[in-house]
């Protein structure tokens, strides 16, 4: 499509989005009167304005069904989480028994781990981004701690290449084939955080197992946000969070995802009664029986409140579809590629510049775009946050900007371009 630079042409975009409406489903903070432009999504979803609704009825039926509401409640809490995995397994392109809502997102890395990460002497090595999220290098790191290992030989961090930003697909399986019979597991984030660089999850799960080793992925930046097809890809384990693109609210419950070629092989995990088939847990058996889903991994009995939450979004993304929602992000974050390059023409006899660091191809990311802001430093992004702005700033100058299908506009856009060319022209 041809984009152009000006207020009409965006709200003709906005016009013909056939997900337009979703935008009113959703609060936006206000500043000085008026709504934010709002690129925050890759951090904290804004809140479905059902949500109140959805959290309030599960207060209801506790309140007047006390312990009961486990089986009589609208949404009976026993099998809360059962009512979760359509929707996730459709986000994850997963079969519903591989996918299972609980517990946080670094709590169920490190119970994944326990299982797909299984070191010996010979094969020890875990693969992860260099720029991994912290959380994601203190957990391989620590594992392989746990097991006895050095970290500093037993995790190999892919780098870019010199004066590149992205990894390319064939480094990645150049580092795979070339670890070989010492590689355990590969763990990357399957859009890169900081780059929002989507990887090759097929590739890389193809060389991962030529080479005998396990392979997963942090969904985290994924979820919501990407299209994906897990159980196809025959990828062996991954996890995601709920609070970034699920718009789940704060610290809301994760989720995880095990292929079903794993079900009923006893592979070592930390156990709890909610993995135990539900047919017999109330019978307390002394030994576990894992039931032969995902869920196997679960520990404890849901917890209801955060789930009604994470349920009140997934229904609207169930309403949205993933397909439409991927169509109008691509051109969303088009355009506001394009508003960039604009700007850049604009600047380019300053000593300014905005280098986007995310692939330019559309099916290598995601909604987000991350810029290295040249020339400029910290006082930019205040200037933007001051304008009402709400993205994302990583020092030193790196801007992060996710302009999330599900309820931002082309206007939007067309606003943040607006106000970065006057901070940058003054
Ligand atoms: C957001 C994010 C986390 C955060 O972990 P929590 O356990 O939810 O605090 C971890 N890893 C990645 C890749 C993330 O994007």
């Amino acid at each position: 499509m041809k984009f152009e630079n000006t207020i009409a042409f965006a709200k003709g975009l906005d016009e013909k989005d056939p997900l337009r409406h979703f935008r009113d489903r959703f609060y936006f903070p206000i500043m000085e009167g008026k709504e934010v432009v709002y690129f925050t999504g890759n951090s904290l979803g804004l809140q479905p304005k059902q949500t109140q609704d959805y959290v309030l009825r599960e207060l209801e039926d506790w309140a007047s069904y006390g312990v009961e509401g486990h089986f009589h409640a609208g949404i009976p809490w026993y099998h809360y989480k059962d009512f979760l995995s359509d929707s996730v397994a459709t986000l994850l392109g997963a079969k519903k028994e591989e996918v299972v809502v609980m517990n946080s997102l670094t709590v169920n890395l490190h119970l994944l781990l326990v299982s797909f990460y299984r070191p010996t002497e010979k094969r020890h090595k875990i693969i992860c981004e260099y720029d991994a999220f912290p959380s994601d290098l203190y957990a391989v790191q620590s594992q392989a701690n746990v097991h006895g290992f050095n970290p500093d030989s037993s995790v190999i961090y892919l780098k870019p290449r010199n004066g590149e930003h992205c990894l390319q697909t064939d480094d990645i399986i150049k580092a795979i084939e070339d670890a070989g019979d010492s590689l355990s597991t590969v763990m990357l984030g399957a859009v890169n955080f900081y780059t929002g660089q989507y990887f090759e999850l097929e590739k890389i799960t193809v060389a991962a197992h030529k080479a005998g080793a396990t392979c997963g992925f942090n969904l985290a930046h994924a979820a919501g946000n990407v299209k994906m097809d897990l159980h196809n890809w025959n990828v062996d384990y991954a996890c995601f969070c709920s609070y970034k693109y699920l718009n789940a609210g704060p610290g809301s419950v994760s989720g995880i995802f095990v292929h079903e070629k794993h079900f009923g092989k006893n592979l070592p995990q930390f156990a709890g009664w909610w993995g135990n088939d539900p047919d017999t847990r109330f019978k307390m058996p002394r030994k576990f029986e894992p039931v032969k889903a995902a869920s196997a991994w679960a520990l404890s009995n849901d917890p209801v409140l955060t789930m009604a939450a994470l349920k009140s979004s997934l229904d609207i993304f169930d309403e949205a579809g993933l397909a439409n929602l991927r169509a109008k992000s691509e051109l969303l974050t088009g355009y506001l590629e394009f508003i960039i390059g604009q700007l850049n023409t604009k600047i380019q006899n300053t000593k300014y510049k905005l280098e986007v660091i995310t692939p330019q191809d559309p099916a290598r990311r995601g909604c987000q775009l991350s810029m290295i802001a040249h020339g400029l430093g910290k006082d930019l992004f205040n200037k933007l946050t001051a304008a009402g702005v709400v993205c994302d700033w990583r020092e030193p100058n790196v801007i992060r900007a996710a302009p999330v299908p599900l309820y931002n506009s082309f206007e939007d856009v067309f606003r943040f371009g607006e106000i970065l060319e006057k901070i940058l022209m003054n």
